[in-house]
């Protein structure tokens, strides 16, 4: 949409590079030989998402697409660990969904105010001070830090809100919210003036209180993408109850009972759920009609006759509006709570590309190490708790050829191999 509001963004988070172990010996004056005391490499930073509820749309996201954290700093002799690299903080409004971009799986939904890691930092490489044994006591090798997780995410607004106000625009959907809440939407007598959907908490009574969402711009041929309505839809889809608002009065020169059935329609074509939901009628600008009670009662006849409670309502002079927030509390009270949407994301198999190329090194006699990229995607895919994955793992090194590479290399039985952090004795 071209007017500003944003609800759905395309973002690259890359986590920080975790630092390289060091090589180094203890130096004194003195002590002609020391041990090892390369520090490790520091982690690297995550980037991390929470929910401010300062923030209402997507917007900072339109001109800001990469996110980048801290690397870990590389470790130093003397035992000294390299600094941890800083994470970064993305903040996103409340109800935002975070989906992976290459298969669409939900990772999270930022409906609550627990932080969520969308991508990991990687780990700092071990110093060579770790790799000494009885018979290595000069370990002249260390590890390099694992990159960090590198993944593009979409981010996707859904408010958070119980009820829903839905009508064509200028029946007064903004004004009704600001007279039943503290919110304060822009109210003016021309289309499309709500570009923002609006939230306001109503309070009704002691303990009884609901949020309400003023959903601008859903006007007729929406769903086939023709207007607003469209980009718009989708936020109502968390809302347990609809209010739907008709200007009664005609003042815009349309049918009431056509607007309402036009609504109805687009909600049905864009999604059967949303259409079913429960809804309830308001006539609103009935002070415009004076005594003229005939559009209200045909309104009423036609709505009550599919099943909907119908309220009048003067949202301007604000009369009725406390019964139709009364009505709206009651039936809350019995829906089930607003829709969490619950990951779904299932990792796609690596793309593992085995003809990069490896940097097979003997480190010392009996220690080997075996690095590259594809080896560094690898290994965040794979769970190696899990004896399938680790199944998986083998057969892709042994299809790869690291093996046979090893092994012509003069591996032996009982070696020790390290891919990054991982660690394991070679059996042939
Ligand atoms: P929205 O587009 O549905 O959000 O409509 P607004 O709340 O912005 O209202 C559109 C116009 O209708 C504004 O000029 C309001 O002052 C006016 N309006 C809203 N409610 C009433 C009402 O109950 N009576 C009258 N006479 N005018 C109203
Ligand atoms: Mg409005």
């Amino acid at each position: 949409m071209a007017n500003g509001f944003v609800d759905k963004a395309t973002i690259h988070v890359i986590a920080g590079r975790g630092g390289d172990g060091a090589v180094a010996f203890h130096r004194e004056k003195f002590v002609p030989a020391g041990g090892p005391d390369g520090g490790d490499g520091g982690r690297g930073g995550d980037v991390i998402a929470v929910v401010d509820d300062h923030m209402s749309t997507l917007m900072d996201f339109r001109y800001k697409r990469k996110y980048v954290a801290g690397n870990g700093m590389n470790g130093q002799g003397n035992r000294s660990s390299g600094r941890d690299g800083e994470s970064l903080t993305i903040r996103v409004p409340r109800g935002t969904l975070i989906r992976d971009k290459a298969t669409g799986g939900i990772l999270h939904d930022m409906s609550d105010d627990a932080p969520y890691v969308i991508a990991r930092g990687g780990n700092g490489g071990w110093g060579n001070r770790h790799f000494a044994t009885p018979t290595r006591q000069v370990p002249r090798f260390a590890k390099p830090g694992r990159a960090g997780e590198d993944r593009e995410i979409v981010l996707e607004l859904k408010l958070l809100a119980d009820v829903g106000l839905v009508g064509f625009p200028n029946v007064g959907k903004s004004t009704l919210l600001s007279v039943v809440s503290k919110a304060h939407p822009k109210i003016a007598n021309y289309h499309f003036t709500t570009l923002f959907p609006n939230l306001g908490v109503v309070y009704v009574s002691e303990g009884v209180s609901f949020v309400m969402a003023d959903i601008p711009g859903i006007i007729e041929g929406a769903s086939d993408g023709a207007g607003l309505g469209h980009d718009f839809l989708r936020h109502i889809d968390r809302c347990r109850l609809l209010i739907h608002l008709v200007d009664v009065s005609g003042s815009e020169g349309r049918d009431p009972i056509a607007d309402f059935d036009a609504i109805n329609e687009e909600l049905h074509l864009y999604n059967e759920d949303l259409a079913a939901r429960p809804q309830i009628v308001a006539a609103n600008k009935c002070d415009l009609l004076g005594d003229d009670r005939e559009p209200i009662e045909r309104l009423k006849q036609h709505v009550e006759a599919k099943g909907y409670r119908f309220f009048e309502l003067s949202a301007a002079a604000h009369q009725g509006t406390q019964e139709l927030m009364r009505a709206a509390a009651g039936l809350l009270a019995g829906l089930p709570p607003v829709l969490r949407y619950e990951p779904d994301y299932v990792p796609p198999e690596p793309v593992i590309d085995t003809s990069e190329a490896l940097a097979i090194e003997q480190c010392d006699d009996d220690y080997w190490s075996v690095e590259g990229p594809w080896l560094q995607r690898l290994l965040q895919s794979v769970n190696l708790g899990d004896y399938e994955s680790r199944m998986y793992f083998d057969r892709v090194l042994r299809e790869a050829g690291v093996f046979a590479r090893l092994e012509s290399m003069g591996v032996k039985d009982g070696d020790t191999i390290a891919i990054y952090d991982l660690e394991f004795e070679y059996q042939s």
